[in-house]
């Protein structure tokens, strides 16, 4: 049985530098930048990443405001998407695939 799916993941990366009105509280507020992505995954640990974007995220009410400032994507820090979500599936195909046949082909008598 092959187990696979696809999820959606939210990293929250650094502080955006300046104030921003949030139109939920409609206070200025500071905005956390956040990575989104998605990935699709075999047997939830081998995974890859097919779609990432950033946003802003309101600091007090988690509220994404729908136009963001054109400079979002300098003002992120890198992102450090988990290991096996971002390449998973890679070592999954160049390693797992022929270590099996490998084993298969090694335990005949
Ligand atoms: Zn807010």
């Amino acid at each position: 049985m092959i187990i696979f799916g696809w999820a959606t993941a939210a990293l929250i990366l650094n502080q955006y530098p300046t104030l921003l009105a949030c139109p939920a509280c409609r206070q200025p507020r500071f905005f956390n930048i956040a990575l989104i992505y998605s990935r699709f995954s075999l047997f939830y640990v081998f995974g890859i990443v097919y779609e990432r974007h950033h946003t802003l995220r309101c600091s007090i009410c988690q509220h994404e405001p729908d136009m963001l400032p054109l400079d979002i994507e300098q003002q992120a820090h890198p992102a450090a998407i988990p290991w096996r979500h971002r390449y998973g599936l890679a070592l999954f195909v160049l390693i797992g695939i022929p270590l099996c046949v490998w084993l298969s082909i090694a335990s005949r008598p």
